[in-house]
């Protein structure tokens, strides 16, 4: 069967016209992921080069190719941009400039002032492979710390492969002038290298829909599990992970301590240097929790100025000796908030178990928050450990 140039045209625009409908859809839906927006328009503006090549046949070849060239290069330069976006690397307006103008002023040189067009499909097929290896090669560097944006980006590296392959024969073609017009006879590089491109479309949209619908699920998932001012885990997050983990420590870890942390007379500190200031003290607090234990273990804001840290594997007086260091480590950097009139303290309850498990955590928090109220009694600004952790403390001295 063979396939007409313009047939190929007419579905190319099609793909590129759905692409662009369901990434604007997606774009308005995830505001906060970026790149999406420029893919829509990539979309769009391919298939205004797509329609340029259906409605133009009639006109002077010379605007139509030039047409054509122009809304492929941008489309092209939108795909990448907006990927660049999608991985974080924004790139510099002279960055943008550098990789649209001199195509584009090439492509409008070779097309009208001296028209050449071997050297015009050689210029742009060598951009345009170029441009179409470096999106799949950011894309496939960029996910693979993520097992699902590793397959879409190793989906991504195949179709772009194969798009390529064909773009190279094209380019080849064209160069040695071998190439008809398009819509005029029909070419088989030619004809497979529109083939490609629509794989590229058909493929490459719903890649970039599902990474990008996959982005804005794991931001909700973020969010639902983390506390927005401090970014450690909220009581939702810490109910998650101890749900995953206590399965699973059950077999490696002996023990279980929970320490729960308040900021001594906080209500004092908002009222003495306001709200703002307050929340830089929790900040502080949080920052000083981060670098003071392993990443193996899990510390949440359990509420307003609290919170709570589930360490697996640490006997009772290691915990008391971490938390004593604790305390003075935020002494020394809560200096450098400036609020000098109220020194700022926190008071730690602990407690210790050998039940690895959700009951043993809850029962054990219940003890920590007890210990916490003793520390509070007791004048404030000190480590209390619950009784059920002194008798472990015995039992293993
Ligand atoms: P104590 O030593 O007994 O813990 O005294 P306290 O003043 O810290 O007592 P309490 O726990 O009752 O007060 C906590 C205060 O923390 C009340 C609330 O206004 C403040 N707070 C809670 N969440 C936030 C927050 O996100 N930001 C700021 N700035 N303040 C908060
Ligand atoms: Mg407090
Ligand atoms: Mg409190």
């Amino acid at each position: 069967m063979q396939v007409h140039d313009l047939t190929l045209m007419l579905s190319l625009w099609i793909a590129s016209l759905a692409g662009a409908t369901v990434l604007f859809v997606i774009s308005k839906m995830t505001q906060t992921i970026e790149g999406t927006r420029l893919w829509s328009l990539a979309m769009l503006l391919l298939s205004f080069a797509y329609l340029a090549q259906l409605t133009m046949q009639n006109l002077d070849v010379q605007w139509r190719v030039l047409t054509f060239n122009t809304f492929l290069i941008l489309g092209h330069s939108a795909w990448l941009i907006g990927t660049w976006q999608f991985v974080k690397r924004t790139p510099s307006k002279q960055k943008i400039a550098w990789l649209v103008l001199p195509i584009l002023l090439i492509s409008w040189l070779t097309a009208t002032l001296v028209p050449d067009r071997e050297l015009r499909i050689t210029l742009i097929g060598v951009w345009l492979i170029a441009v179409r290896c470096h999106y799949a090669w950011v894309l496939y560097r960029h996910a693979r710390q993520d097992k699902n944006e590793f397959l879409a980006a190793r989906i991504t590296v195949g179709v772009v492969l194969l798009e390529v392959s064909f773009s190279v024969l094209y380019t080849l073609q064209g160069a040695l002038g071998n190439l008809p017009q398009i819509g005029e006879a029909f070419n088989w590089v030619a004809g497979y290298t529109w083939v490609a491109a629509l794989l590229g479309i058909l493929a490459g949209a719903p890649i970039l829909l599902l990474l990008s619908a996959g982005r804005f699920v794991k931001e909700l998932e973020f969010a639902a599990n983390h506390d927005l001012l401090t970014g450690l885990l909220n009581r939702r997050g810490l109910a998650r992970q101890l749900n995953e983990l206590l399965p699973l420590s059950k077999r490696k870890c002996d023990s279980l301590t929970v320490m729960m942390i308040d900021l001594d007379l906080f209500k004092r500190v908002n009222d003495l240097y306001g709200h703002h200031n307050g929340d830089r003290a929790i900040v502080c607090l949080a920052e000083v929790l981060k670098n003071h234990f392993r990443s193996a273990d899990l510390q949440a804001r359990w509420g307003g100025e609290e919170f709570c840290l589930v360490l697996f594997d640490m006997q009772p007086d290691m915990a008391v000796a971490s938390a004593n260091k604790l305390q003075a480590s935020f002494a020394k950097q809560s200096l450098q908030l400036g609020l000098q009139d109220t020194p700022l303290t926190i008071s730690i309850g602990i407690a210790c178990t050998r039940e690895i498990s959700q009951q043993g955590f809850e029962s054990t928090q219940n003890q920590a928050d007890s210990a916490l109220y003793d520390a509070k009694h007791a004048g404030r600004n000190c480590v209390k450990m619950a009784s059920m952790a002194l008798s472990l403390l015995e039992e293993n001295p």
